[in-house]
Order: C-alpha cells, then structure tokens, then sequence
C-alpha cells in the first residue's frame, strides 16, 4: 500500500505545479528537427524491405548524435506471405547503469498492403516515432546536464520493429518485436544482481496512432491513472498560459472502456506498468492510404510534443526514488 502511494505522491507534485503555471520556453521548440526527423521515417517501410533499412539506420544514427547508447535486438522468424525475415528493435539509453528507467516506446515498421505499396504510416507509427526523437533534442541541454550520470533513473527509448500483422492480426501474426524484446529483457540479469532487466522498467508509456485531428487520449490502467492524471494537469496549465494551440484538450480524465491489444502486452504480461498512449477511437486514417503527410493535424503535434516533453521532464527531475507502480497490479 505504501509503495501505492507514492503514485499520488508524485501526481501531486505535479498537480501543485501546476498551480504556478508550467513554463516550457525553458525547453523551446524544435520543429525544424520535428519535420526533418518526420520525413526521414515517414517513407515505405515494410520489414525486411530496403526502406525498412533506411529507416532502422535513421532511428540508430539519430539517436547516435542525441548521445544515447544504442542496441539492437535483432531475430529472424518465419511469417505469413513473406517467409523467413529479420527483424530489429532499437534501444536507446541514456544512464545505462541506473537502477530503474523510464521507458518510451513507438513501431517503427509500417503494415503491408499488396494494393498499396506506397503506404507511408504516418501516424501509424512515424510521428510517434518523431515525437520521440524530438522530445530527446529538445531535452538535450538537460539530459546531457543534471540527468547525466544519474544513478537512480535513466531514459530508454525503445523503437519496436515487427508491430503489424502481415496477414491477419493475431497473437501470433502481430507484434513481433515487442514479444522478442520483453522475453530477452525477463531473461537478462542486471549487473548490479538485482533481477531482470525488464525489472527495472518503472513504466512503459507506449506512443501509437497520434497526429491525425482531434486526439482523444483516455487512461487504460488504473495502476498509471496518476501519471495519466499529470499529464491531464501539464495539459490544462499549458492551456490556461496559452502556450498551447486551440481550446480542445486531448488528454481525457477518463478510463477507457476497454483494452487496445498493441505492443505493450508482452510487457504488460511481465507486470511492467503501461501509460498507453494511443487515440481512441482510432483516426478514420488509420489503415487506409490516407495514413499520410497531408492529413497530419499540425497543431495538434505540436501541443503533444509540448505536454509530452514537459511529462518526460518533469518524471526525469523529480524523481527521487524508486517508483513502485507494480503493487498494484499484485
Ligand atoms: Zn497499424
């Protein structure tokens, strides 16, 4: 129950923040790196296709000058109408020898389609996978600063690969990468002897189907409906400082009313606390060629790179020990 508390501990602290009115010009801006990191995923890239590679080489050499240590996790396995193919997931971290770390996660693989094989996914997943690499960039200054060398906490960016079916979805035909990734973190003893590695994740948030008009995000598990909460205050401070576009808010202080199968399962499976950050209901888009540059909703990208930079931020500086979510999954 203690551990369970500190949950609201945290919220809190953000929810009396908030009350001062959040600032984010300390971290500006960078939509200059946001569009050109777009556009260097935002391209065909169905698993074991040369644009495929493209991209896994753009995610690994951005995330080489952002200054993270990178792996790959890297597996071939037999599957509908394509046969035997590779697929690798990317691991960015930063503070790799911290106890526990706050993990964000996209797909970076776009679906197949036989009848369209100029299918970009652009919200399915390559402004997630922008919004990330963009909220490292614009963290930076203080990634490379204060939170260097921490030992209490560092930073994981997971870019999954192998997320779409490439047939039907199924448990078995779907999210490739992330099964391969959870099953080879529960099995990786940490250095310092204390578990698994996938242990050490205190949450996963999950970034999917975002920068199409009007999103709507609910809270999925009540064991991060905290985290979903501050997310809601940063939200509704950054809107009453109007430093956000519109008057429309995207982050509902709501349950959703069921479960989205996605990426984080398998993490889910091995008691890793989620914040699910997908649209529901998803964008018209998703899954039709209109999954393109041209119905991105800009304004709406740009007050989620704002709200989502400041919740990273805000997680990363003050964070002073361990947080426990899984109590209360047990
Ligand atoms: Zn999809």
């Amino acid at each position: 129950m203690l551990r369970t508390v500190f949950i609201f501990g945290l919220s809190v602290q953000l929810l009396i923040l908030s009350v001062f009115a959040l600032d984010v010009t300390q971290f500006p801006d960078d939509n200059e790196h946001f569009n050109r990191t777009l556009a260097g995923i935002m391209r065909p890239r169905v698993v074991g296709t040369a644009g495929h590679r493209k991209v896994e080489n753009f995610i690994k050499s951005e995330l080489k000058t952002l200054g993270f240590n990178t792996e790959v996790d890297q597996f071939s396995e037999r599957v509908p109408i394509f046969g035997n193919v590779t697929f690798t997931n990317i691991i960015g971290v930063l503070n790799p020898r911290a106890r526990d770390f706050l993990a964000l996660a996209c797909h970076y693989d776009s679906k197949y389609f036989q009848d369209d094989p100029g299918f970009v996914a652009a919200i399915d997943s390559a402004v997630p996978c922008a919004i990330m690499l963009n909220t490292a960039k614009t963290l930076s200054s203080y990634l490379h600063g204060n939170f260097k060398d921490r030992t209490d906490i560092g930073l994981m960016l997971i870019f999954f690969d192998g997320e779409e079916a490439f047939k039907d979805w199924s448990d078995t035909d779907s999210i490739y990468g992330s099964r391969h990734l959870a099953t080879k973190l529960s099995n990786t003893r940490s250095s310092n002897g204390s578990g698994s590695t996938i242990d050490r994740i205190e949450v996963l948030v999950l970034l999917d189907l975002i920068g199409a008009a009007n999103p709507k995000f609910y809270s999925f598990f009540p064991n991060t409906h905290g985290l979903h909460h501050s997310l809601s205050e940063i939200e509704l401070s950054l809107s009453a400082t109007r430093q956000l576009e519109g008057k429309s808010l995207m982050f509902m202080r709501r349950p959703s009313t069921g479960f989205v199968d996605d990426d984080h399962r398998p993490f889910l499976q091995q008691n890793v606390p989620i914040l699910h950050l997908i649209t529901t209901p998803f964008p018209p888009q998703w899954h039709t060629p209109n999954d393109n540059a041209e119905n991105l909703h800009w304004p709406s990208i740009r007050n989620f790179n704002k709200i989502f930079r400041t919740f990273v931020y805000e997680y990363l500086n003050r964070h002073k020990k361990q947080v426990n979510l899984r109590a209360a999954l047990r």
